[in-house]
Order: C-alpha cells, then sequence, then structure tokens
C-alpha cells in the first residue's frame, strides 16, 4: 500500500496548486497555503485521498486576527515551520486528531478526588457499544502565521543571537505599535499525516463509517430548500455534485467512502433536518400561523383566512379543535352568485397524514361544479 499511497499523495499536493509542498517524510506532507480556500481545498484532498476522517481537538480562534493581538512572540525558528532567514509570529493554533485518537476523558480527575460514599451507579451515560477510539497519534496540525517578510527584516547570512537580529525584531515591534494593521504576509502552515502514521489499518471498509462531508450536506439543505425532498432524486443530484465538485483525473473519492456518497438513510435523515432547520417551530400548527400573518401582510393579498389553533381541555375552558378555512376572492364571489340554490360539502376519502378532516365546498354552476373554497 505505501508504495501507491506515497505517489498519490504527491499528486494530491500538487493538485492543489496553492499547496507550497515545504518538506515530505514518512508519516507527513508539510506545507503551506496562503487563504482559508486554499486550506479547505487542501483538507479536501487529503480526505479523499485517505478516506480519513479528523475531529476537532484543539483551536484558539482567537490568536488569528492580527499579528498584534496574538501574545506571541516574534520568532526566528519554530519546529513545525521551515522558514528560514525571516522572522515571524504564529497566531491561530488548531489541531485536528484522527477520529480512532484519543477518548475524551472529562470529568475524571474531579471524580478521583471525591470519596467513594455511596455504591450506587453514578451519574454517567452507559455506553452499549464499545467506542472506536484506539489512541491513534495521527493529527492534522495547522498554524496561522504571520511572517514578516519584507526585505529590510530578512537576516540570511546573520549569525543567531547577534546585535543585528535583535536590531530587526525591534523595528518589527515598533511597527506593529505604530500601525495598528500592520499584519505581514499571511500564510497558514499544514502538517498532514500520511497513513504510516496512523496506528490502524486504513482501508476501503474505513470509509463506510465516515460522516457525510460538509459541503455536500450544506448542498443537501440548498437541495431541499429548493422544494426537492424525494430521497432518490437528491441522491443523484448530490452524486453528480460530488462528481463536479470533488472528482479529477488523477483523485476521486472511493465509492464506499460515506462522507462523499452517503447511503440513502442518511440522506433522509438529513433531509429531515433540513426540513426542520427551516420551521419556525416544531409545532405545525404555529408554523401555519406565521404563514398566514405572512400571507395577510401581502400588498395584492385576495385570500381570507379563518384560523383557529387547537387547544387543551383545561379546568376553565374546554378545548378547541384545529380549524383552518381558506377562500379566494373569486371563490367568494362564486359563492354569492351561485351558491344560494346547491352547495355540496365534500370530504377527502380517509383523512391526511395529521389525522385531521379536509373539507371542500362545491358550488354548481350553469355549466359545470366548482370547488367554491377549502
Ligand atoms: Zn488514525
Amino acid at each position: 500500500m505505501s508504495a501507491n499511497s506515497t505517489c498519490s499523495r504527491t499528486k494530491m499536493a500538487e493538485h492543489v496548486s496553492e499547496f507550497h509542498v515545504e518538506c515530505k517524510d514518512e508519516e507527513s506532507v508539510r506545507g503551506w497555503v496562503s487563504s482559508e480556500d486554499g486550506l479547505r481545498q487542501v483538507l479536501e484532498m487529503h480526505s479523499i485521498d485517505t478516506g480519513c476522517q479528523f475531529v476537532s481537538w484543539h483551536d484558539n480562534k482567537n490568536r488569528k486576527i492580527l499579528p498584534q493581538n496574538t501574545g506571541g512572540r516574534i520568532l526566528w525558528k519554530h519546529k513545525d515551520i521551515p522558514i528560514h532567514g525571516y522572522p515571524f509570529t504564529i497566531g491561530r493554533h488548531i489541531i485536528r486528531q484522527c477520529q480512532y485518537g484519543k477518548a475524551h476523558k472529562r470529568g475524571q480527575s474531579k471524580e478521583k478526588t471525591l470519596p467513594d460514599v455511596h455504591n450506587y451507579a453514578k451519574g454517567q451515560r452507559f455506553s452499549l457499544q464499545p467506542t472506536r477510539k484506539i489512541g491513534c497519534s495521527a493529527q492534522i496540525i495547522i498554524k496561522y502565521v504571520f511572517v514578516h517578510s519584507e526585505e529590510q527584516y530578512c537576516a540570511q547570512g546573520i549569525p543567531e543571537a547577534s546585535r543585528k537580529r535583535q536590531e530587526i525584531l525591534r523595528k518589527i515591534s515598533s511597527r506593529m505599535q505604530q500601525d495598528s494593521n500592520y499584519r505581514g504576509e499571511e500564510r497558514i502552515y499544514v502538517s498532514l499525516p500520511l497513513s504510516a502514521a496512523h496506528q490502524h489499518e486504513i482501508s476501503l471498509e474505513s470509509s463506510l463509517g465516515n460522516r457525510i462531508n460538509e459541503r455536500i450536506r450544506k448542498k443537501n439543505y440548498e437541495i431541499v430548500n429548493s422544494g426537492i425532498t424525494n430521497v432518490t432524486i437528491v441522491k443523484k443530484i448530490l452524486k453528480s455534485f460530488v462528481e463536479a465538485e470533488f472528482t479529477n483525473k488523477e483523485i476521486r473519492p472511493s465509492l464506499f467512502d460515506r462522507a462523499f456518497y452517503p447511503l440513502s438513510k442518511d440522506i433522509k435523515n438529513h433531509i429531515h433536518k433540513a426540513i426542520a432547520s427551516g420551521k419556525l417551530s416544531e409545532l405545525d400548527q404555529e408554523n401555519l400561523r406565521a404563514k398566514v400573518d405572512e400571507w395577510k401582510k401581502e400588498e395584492d393579498c385576495c385570500r381570507h383566512f379563518y384560523f383557529r389553533p387547537a387547544t387543551e381541555e383545561t379546568e376553565d375552558t374546554a378545548g378547541e379543535n384545529f380549524l383552518f378555512i381558506h377562500q379566494e376572492d373569486w371563490q367568494r364571489r362564486l359563492m354569492k352568485m351561485y351558491g344560494n340554490a346547491v352547495s355540496l360539502l365534500d370530504a377527502t376519502y380517509r383523512t391526511t397524514k395529521y389525522n385531521l378532516p379536509f373539507f371542500m365546498v362545491v358550488v354548481k354552476m350553469i355549466h359545470c361544479l366548482v370547488l367554491n373554497n377549502i
């Protein structure tokens, strides 16, 4: 596997043109990108290539904005950042750990200190399934770096700990104090683990348990918001989206990778979540009330509504059943013209999914029957 995967990973690095590879060894590829979009592409390609997923382990978001705000020192060298000759400041620092990495053991130290007075079970969640964590140490390390890359700050050939280097650092410090917008050159350094860095086998089968990719999840929401909720159709659209966005001649996601080719069950769950997120309330009648208010505010509203929500029976009041009546202007006109002779009340066969009867008032016109109001 190693020969093929090394070859493939070289292609992965080459594929993202923005990714400047600085060094490569058996266990990792290191390099930098200059934008968030480049970072997203590199992480996506790495995920497609390895079929591995990583979870957030550490992130100090607040240190990203300016080098002045990082509180960090200006450095000449760092083990993870191969910059030579130019000083730099490290900002935000993100660590993402392999999904089979260390298990979180929150609150354990606190429990140990408490005397075990009671014998009853502690209030911990009981898990039927064993954890998937096996302590894999593979990590993606992302560091936001501000490089002071102007020619005047270059110290190539100047010995370490010399006065000239200290002078350069003083210049940068005073500049950062005077110019509150000074940033330097922003680079995002990424260290990506290769298969040798994992302490478990990486196979096609292992990607069967992956969670859905974030961009595909958002696309699913977009499709649902456009009114399509049929699982088969959504699955086809997502498949063509993956082929357009994540596939090229060199690299394509494995058909077994559930992150890119989710199962019908996954799509169904996400459609349900997307529908639920678009609602104002968990209660359908509250959503309808909001919708009726919205319709009434429309300028050219030619509709009439009667809305009575269902209420529960209390000591003082009898509970009400749900009632919603909708009538258009043209229906009202025909009702006045023809409704005095014969009107029919037509109910649907069986009930709707809400277990509520659904009636239509039908009036006899000169030529035909017309559904009058609903
Ligand atoms: Zn791993």
